[in-house]
């Protein structure tokens, strides 16, 4: 009999750790042939992309191939873009892929499955707001990443070649959504001014030069966590020089900066909208009448499968799972809720081969840590870990941000080999510059 098929799509926070898993306790064994679909080449850790945007992360020493990492884990991978999926004839849709100059490189395909995890994240909400998908930036990808920060060099460029255009601020930066991404970013961007300075872009030589501005529809910065985040949020970017404007609902995204509702401009050579997600688009047509909520995120039980399909598993930021006891009643998009749910994933799949009942999941919130710049975190422990609520801030909770990825790290690399990845990453950190410049 051929072995059970596993297919997951998307390779990010949740699915990468999951086919990991699978691979090594399953794939290897012949017990289920596991298959991971995405339509990148390489795998990075969406909590960083503030870091590559802001130019302050080396890429190249923190991204995974897929194509090694199946190779080593007992898994296989296929690069494609999941368009849909057919729940009679169990295949997901797949789109040709193209190279950059538009060869193909993949026809379209059908990828059979007998169990599948969609963990595909989710996209910006810009709520359609006139001109945010074509003038502002959506951190979505490492492409999106990679794309701000060449723009945010070239415009550090041309105002340093074109002297006479200089006003009381060289360049502007819009940041649009002040929950953790906007401020993370915020505080990421003035670290990288002072760093672009001492390389020699003069133009950035003051922190007037660069004017950051993090505007948010709520009343204070980030509105989703407690109180006492905003203050110390608040604080911490004052001290950056970053403009706050809170109670400030974006209008229209223009080329040359962005209209607020009370009819104010802030001029801008670079918009970045980080305000808010949803599940993808496709979700709404593509699935094949699953339940979507109203984020189109796609509606599953406890067990982690879908409310109207047990074949169909989902995972991280596309799904909308019931927060069992929890104050709110969806469990939060983040990475720590996607990498738990893929631990748990690990135990129903297999229980699932073995004809076994599906066990609920239960989301452990272990609090909040927010990045405020180098060195600098503040956050809240919950439950065990924090013995109720504990408040951390500084170089503290700067170490267990940072705790965060190695443990993600770990999930994929067994603790050996993430220990060696860690001291490569550190000592390369040591001999290259803080920045990227290019
Ligand atoms: C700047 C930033 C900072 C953040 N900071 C934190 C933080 O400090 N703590 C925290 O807990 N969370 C944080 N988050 C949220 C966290 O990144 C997400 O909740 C988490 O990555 C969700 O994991 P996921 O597996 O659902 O999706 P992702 O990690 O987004 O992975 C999705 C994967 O699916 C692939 N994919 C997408 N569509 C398709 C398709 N159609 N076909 C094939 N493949 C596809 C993508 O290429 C990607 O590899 C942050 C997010 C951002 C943007």
């Amino acid at each position: 009999m051929d072995p059970h098929r596993i297919v997951i799509v998307g390779g990010g926070a949740g699915g990468l750790p999951l086919a990991t898993q699978l691979g090594r306790s399953l794939g290897r064994r012949g017990l289920a042939h596991i298959t991971l679909i995405d339509r990148q080449r390489r795998h990075f850790w969406k909590p960083h992309l503030h870091e590559i945007a802001a130019g302050s992360m080396d890429l190249d020493r923190h991204a995974i191939s897929y194509m090694a990492q199946a190779h080593r884990h007992g898994f296989h991978d296929r690069i494609g873009e999941m368009t849909g999926l057919d729940r009679q004839q169990r295949v997901v849709h797949l789109a040709p892929h193209r190279d950059e100059q538009g060869r193909p490189v993949t026809p379209q395909r059908e990828i059979p499955y007998d169990s599948l995890v969609l963990a595909v994240g989710s996209v910006t909400h810009d709520f359609g707001t006139p001109g945010a998908r074509e003038h502002a930036i959506a951190l979505e990808s490492l492409d999106d990443a990679e794309r701000f920060h060449r723009r945010l060099v070239n415009a550090c460029i041309r105002a340093q070649a074109n002297p006479d255009a200089r006003g009381a601020h060289h360049l502007q930066v819009v940041i649009i959504g002040a929950g953790a991404t906007g401020v993370e970013l915020a505080a990421e961007l003035r670290h990288t001014s002072r760093d672009l300075a001492r390389y020699g872009l003069e133009c950035l030589d003051h922190e007037q030069t660069l004017g950051i501005h993090l505007v948010e529809a709520a009343a204070r910065v980030l509105p989703g966590l407690p109180e006492r985040f905003s203050a110390a949020a608040l604080a911490r970017l004052r001290a950056l020089r970053v403009e706050v404007h809170t109670h400030s609902r974006v209008a229209e995204v223009l080329p040359q900066g962005v209209r607020l509702a009370d009819g104010r401009l802030i001029p801008a050579e670079l918009v970045v909208w980080a305000a808010g997600i949803k599940g993808p688009d496709y979700f709404v047509q593509g699935l094949d009448g699953l339940s979507l909520n109203r984020q189109q995120q796609l509606l599953i039980k406890p067990e982690l499968h879908a409310l109207d399909d047990p074949h169909v598993f989902a995972l991280g930021d596309c799904a909308a799972c019931p927060w069992l006891g929890g104050p709110m009643e969806w469990v939060p998009p983040r990475a720590q809720a996607a990498h738990q749910q893929a631990q748990h994933l690990v135990v129903n799949l297999r229980r699932r081969l073995q004809g076994q009942a599906l066990l609920p999941w239960r989301y452990r919130d272990f609090g909040s840590l927010v990045s405020l710049g180098r060195s600098s975190t503040v956050g809240q422990l919950m439950g065990s870990l924090g013995g109720g609520k504990l408040w951390l801030s500084g170089g503290l909770a700067w170490l267990m941000y940072r705790g965060l990825y190695q443990s993600h790290q770990m999930a994929l690399h067994g603790p050996w080999r993430a220990a060696i990845e860690w001291l490569a990453q550190a000592l390369t950190r040591w001999n290259r510059p803080r920045i990227k410049l290019h």
